[in-house]
């Protein structure tokens, strides 16, 4: 870092320049991915209060109808004990009947008030079935709503967290970005900047990964490769324009292509034992 800062950008190497911008890169996506995972919970947050605010409706009407129900049931037995007390007093009447058609109409009514009650008690039976299943919904609902509640006040807590985490964070590798920046020479920082805005990922400089560009997937022919791996000229992605870089030009110490090194002859090998357990498979089998 000190070695960079004596220099100015003009001065640099392409290398150099490459290797100032693929660091400015990966602090930038490195902040990229903390807005990214802030933005994600609040989100969440939306979703589950949207989601507590229709419970919340559904409580609500579940008690309206469970009250109606009620208010119906109290009706009704109202009514049966009009048709009770009806009957009473056409039965003190049929005591005192002077003819055959007040008997009869009397008898009649009397008739007609025991089957008002046995369809009021019918109504009865019908509005504590429905009561009874409004009250299981309205207990599951009631305890979706706690559930949600707890969910809600646990990622609340979270977001808080994250939110105090990574603003010190964030705002370290804000200055880290800036450091870099200042150290690119500023043609070079517009292009980043304004490749980084068009793209959707966010990233401007891209590493060469299976003979593709890391930003857009598109293959990149051997002698391009060849000339990004020399690191001598400043190369762009001819499909979407993104600076093509060597995936080893900031590997100062060699580890990481130390550890690649030892992967591929890890996997080589494994697959001449394999290669060889399959010709003595052969060799049994033949
Ligand atoms: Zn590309």
């Amino acid at each position: 870092m000190t070695a960079k800062k004596q220099q100015q950008p003009q001065e640099l190497t392409v290398e150099q320049k490459l290797q100032h911008l693929y660091e400015l890169q990966q602090i930038d996506t490195a902040i990229d991915k903390i807005r990214t995972l802030r933005g994600e919970l609040p989100l969440e947050v939306q979703d589950l209060e949207d989601e507590i605010a229709g419970l919340e409706t559904r409580v609500q009407n579940l008690k309206t109808d469970i009250a109606e129900a009620d208010k119906g049931i109290v009706q009704k037995k109202q009514e049966i004990s009009n048709s009770e007390q009806l009957i009473k007093k056409y039965s003190e009447q049929l005591d005192n009947v002077r003819n055959n058609r007040e008997f009869d109409a009397l008898n009649k009514e009397v008739e007609f008030q025991k089957l008002e009650i046995e369809l009021q008690q019918k109504r009865i039976r019908e509005h504590t079935r429905v009561k009874s299943e409004k009250e299981e919904a309205l207990a599951e609902a009631t305890r979706q709503y706690e559930e949600k509640k707890n969910d809600l006040n646990a990622k609340k807590d979270e977001l808080d967290d994250i939110i105090k985490e990574t603003q010190k964070e964030e705002e370290e590798l804000l200055e880290k970005s800036k450091e870099t920046a200042e150290s690119i020479e500023e043609r070079l920082l517009i292009a980043y900047e304004k490749i980084r805005k068009n793209a959707r990922n966010g990233l401007a400089v891209v590493t060469v990964d299976r003979d593709s560009c890391g930003g857009c997937f598109n293959n990149i022919p051997p002698q391009r490769q060849l000339d990004i791996r020399s690191r001598k000229k400043i190369i762009v992605c001819e499909y979407c324009g993104r600076i093509l870089i060597d995936k080893y030009i900031c590997d100062y110490d060699g580890s990481m292509q130390k550890a690649d090194l030892a992967a591929a002859l890890e996997a080589s090998s494994k697959k001449g034992r394999r290669a060889k357990k399959t010709e003595e498979v052969k060799e049994e089998t033949a």
